[in-house]
């Protein structure tokens, strides 16, 4: 395969005729997000000198910040603008762009390049793949890969890496590992970006780890692992949701289990959940029942009120998949 050699990118010809672009990605920003929304950012500053873009996104963990131009990341919606086009990135519904829904809403355009199977398709303009590993997968697709700089591929590379767990779920293709390739050809330091950003752990971060280690039960013949983190929890280390980063990971990986689940409390009575499959059970129909959503083997969503019925709920619904 020749990665990405499309005669007409279908962004340039998008980009073109616009004059002012928005571009948000969705709350919480992971790897694949923020790796979309800065590469796309960088693409149209190297790109389209003329067009005046902003980016939005809540801020972004740390481990992201060496991406060109994530100092120009905007966290609040005080600009009064109403974009020729407005750009969600990686959002499977147009409420995960938080704060910046508001440009959506009053948009000249809109355009969604997302990879979500829970997608319905909310933009004017939609390119939803389910089958493709990431966001910034879809995203090199769509660009002209001669116009793609060291920068943008340093950003593109980092979410294909997150969303792929380093090119080993089976979201992961052969064109996944050509598109690296040809992004690792632009002389980014790809050992680097890996260890940076997907191994290196704060202590804050270790600490969490070993206490949902420490507090996770087994739950249907040791086929479901579930761990709680309530306020008091996050509280004694001072955690930020982004201080669990790689915990719901780790359950998963647990011997004999098919769905690992972090749950944590967000504020008094608001939980989180945040849900991986090893295969068996399908996430993203049990997400949409919790006011989430996301794909077969990653899903997140929200539990209002107590938590015991909430998990009693969960743990019915993947029991009834397991049967099946
Ligand atoms: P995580 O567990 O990492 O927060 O999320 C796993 C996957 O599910 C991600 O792809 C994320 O975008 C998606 N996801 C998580 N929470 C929600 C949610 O509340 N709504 C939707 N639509 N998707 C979610
Ligand atoms: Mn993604």
């Amino acid at each position: 395969m020749n990665a990405g050699k499309m005669k007409i990118s279908k962004i340039d010809e998008i980009l073109k005729k616009v004059k002012t672009v928005a571009i948000a990605g969705h709350v919480k920003p992971d790897g694949d997000c923020a790796g979309s929304c800065l590469g796309l950012y960088n693409y149209i500053k190297d790109n389209f000198p003329n067009t005046e873009v902003d980016i939005y996104l809540e801020p972004l963990p740390y481990t992201f910040l060496f991406m060109r131009n994530s100092d120009k990341v905007r966290s609040e919606a005080e600009l009064d603008i109403q974009y020729d086009l407005f750009i969600a990135l990686d959002c499977g519904s147009i409420d995960r762009t938080g704060f910046a829904s508001k440009y959506f809403e009053t948009a000249k355009d809109t355009l969604c390049i997302d990879h979500h199977i829970s997608n319905n398709g909310y933009a004017n303009t939609n390119f939803i793949e389910a089958h493709i590993s990431s966001t910034c997968e879809l995203l090199f697709n769509l660009m002209d890969v001669d116009k793609i700089s060291k920068e943008v591929a340093e950003c593109l590379y980092t979410g294909i890496v997150h969303d792929t767990g380093i090119f080993q779920y089976n979201c992961t293709s052969s064109k996944t590992m050509n598109i690296a390739g040809v992004l690792m050809d632009k002389g980014i330091d790809f050992t680097k970006i890996v260890d940076d950003t997907f191994f290196k752990k704060t202590f804050t971060q270790n600490k969490m780890l070993g206490m949902a280690m420490d507090k996770a039960k087994l739950y249907l013949d040791g086929k479901c692992i579930i761990s709680v983190l309530t306020l008091e929890d996050m509280a004694k280390y001072n955690a930020k949701p982004e201080d669990l980063e790689g915990t719901i990971n780790a359950l998963r990986v647990t011997k004999d289990v098919e769905a690992g689940v972090l749950i944590y409390e967000k504020e008094k009575n608001v939980y989180r959940l945040s849900m991986r499959s090893n295969g068996k059970v399908d996430l993203s129909k049990i997400a949409v029942e919790f006011n989430g959503g996301g794909h077969v083997m990653a899903a997140g969503g929200t539990v209002y009120g107590e938590i015991l019925p909430g998990i009693d709920r969960l743990l019915n619904m993947i029991s009834e998949q397991l049967e099946q």
